[in-house]
């Protein structure tokens, strides 16, 4: 195992870092260096900027579109665009569902979406937890009965993130109630702007509404928008949550961060303090040591092996490190990490904040916000049931 770069992979990532320079708009990766509140507009307006330069699919292969790039250059063009602070393409479109279409999907889907999801155009939601079906989720219950050459769904989804820009929306969805749970599950993609759709937001403990319910009353899909067999959609399901679990663990997020934590311990003057270095220099420690995670996962990608079966440890460690450093930003700013001002998220904001860094009246927000990564893409107990079995055995 070689955890090194080649001088061909180092020229890669120049060229990345000088592209990304280039083209990233500077109002947002202001905003996301100093954790600012993200419009629509903004997350869109990077993933088209993207989407023109054939990046935005930047995990495709050529057959697709995509650039063809190997493990080793996913990571690079991951690293850079994180620490250069573009902010975290959504993943729902061109890193879940496109692999599941591309692997599963017939010629037809493959032309019919996938252009919308690499060139940024189209704004794609998860619809696969419910109610009582988060951990549990092939106890799944939102009904798809097939009448001619439509299926009519019936149910609610929620948690669903991002979904009030939603224009599609993947789900899961119970087509047969014989067998195993597992056996009667299909992958539907349906219009969010069919009748029938009604989306309500769910505010969270930062005051933002980033998830939503999603509620299906009679809602008519054509049947043309299953993708691959009906009752198979567990093992497309599979396919994508691996996907996800790997880029939840974003250790690049994680470098650019444990950077801004020391700005802010050096402005707020507790960088001084050993106590709070020693937190400091554990949490780098755990970065460091996931990145070599993460460095050997590619290198085995790269020498032909699989290693998607650890992707589970990667989210676990991941996300533990991504609640850490928000946790230690709010210490070191004390005070002045506010509990919560809305307004304090947008970029120029100038409130009545006597004595302390503006910049810093976002953390407790993001502290709140962060709380979310232990629990979705599959909470980090049940990733360690899957851990234990599939890596201890
Ligand atoms: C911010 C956020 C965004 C999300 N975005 C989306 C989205 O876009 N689309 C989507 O489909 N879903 C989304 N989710 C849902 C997410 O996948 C689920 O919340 C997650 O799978 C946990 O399910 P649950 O909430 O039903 O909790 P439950 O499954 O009810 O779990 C409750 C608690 O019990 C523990 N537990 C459950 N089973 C076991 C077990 N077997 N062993 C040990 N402990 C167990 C869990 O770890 C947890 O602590 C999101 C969730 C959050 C918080």
């Amino acid at each position: 195992m070689d955890l090194a770069f080649t001088p061909e992979e180092l020229a890669f990532r120049d060229e990345i870092r000088t592209w990304v320079k280039d083209n990233l708009p500077a109002d947002i990766s202001h905003k996301v260096h100093n954790a600012m509140r993200l419009t629509r507009d903004d997350m869109q307006r990077w993933a088209k900027i993207l989407g023109k330069k054939g990046w935005l699919g930047w995990g495709w292969p050529t057959q697709f579109g995509g650039p063809g790039w190997n493990a080793i250059q996913k990571h690079l063009f991951e690293e850079e665009c994180a620490l250069a602070g573009a902010p975290r393409v959504v993943p729902f479109g061109p890193v879940m569902v496109a692999p599941v279409i591309m692997a599963f999907g017939n010629a037809e889907q493959h032309k019919r979406f996938l252009p919308g999801i690499a060139s940024g155009e189209v704004w794609w939601s998860q619809g696969y937890s419910e109610p009582g079906s988060g951990s549990d989720l092939a106890s799944l219950k939102t009904r798809a009965e097939r009448v001619g050459d439509k299926y009519i769904v019936n149910g609610q989804k929620t948690w669903t993130t991002l979904g009030q820009y939603g224009e599609w929306i993947f789900c899961l969805v119970r087509t047969s109630t014989d067998g195993k749970p597992q056996t009667g599950i299909s992958f539907l993609l349906i219009d969010m702007k069919s009748p029938g759709i009604t989306v309500r937001p769910i505010k969270l403990l930062d005051g933002e509404c980033e998830v939503n319910e999603v509620w299906f009353d009679n809602v008519e899909v054509p049947a043309e928008n299953l993708v691959g067999e009906e009752n198979k959609g567990w093992n497309y399901a599979k396919h994508l949550l691996a996907h996800e679990r790997t880029n939840i663990a974003d250790v690049n997020r994680a470098k650019r961060e444990l950077e801004r934590l020391k700005r802010i311990a050096k402005a707020e003057g507790v960088y001084d303090d050993l106590r709070f270095r020693d937190e400091i220099a554990k949490l780098e420690v755990d970065i460091v040591a996931l990145e070599m995670l993460v460095l050997r996962v590619l290198s085995a990608e790269k020498s032909g092996k699989n290693s998607l079966d650890i992707a589970g440890l990667l989210k676990i460690k991941g996300s533990e490190i991504q609640q850490r450093y928000t946790e230690l930003m709010m210490q070191a700013a004390g005070p002045f990490a506010l509990p919560f001002i809305f307004e304090a998220m947008d970029a120029g904001w100038q409130g009545d904040f006597p004595g302390g860094v503006v910049a810093n009246a976002p953390l407790a927000a993001n502290y709140f916000n962060m709380r979310k990564t232990t629990i979705y893409g599959g909470s980090n107990e049940v990733q360690r049931n899957i851990v234990a079995q599939t890596v201890l055995g």
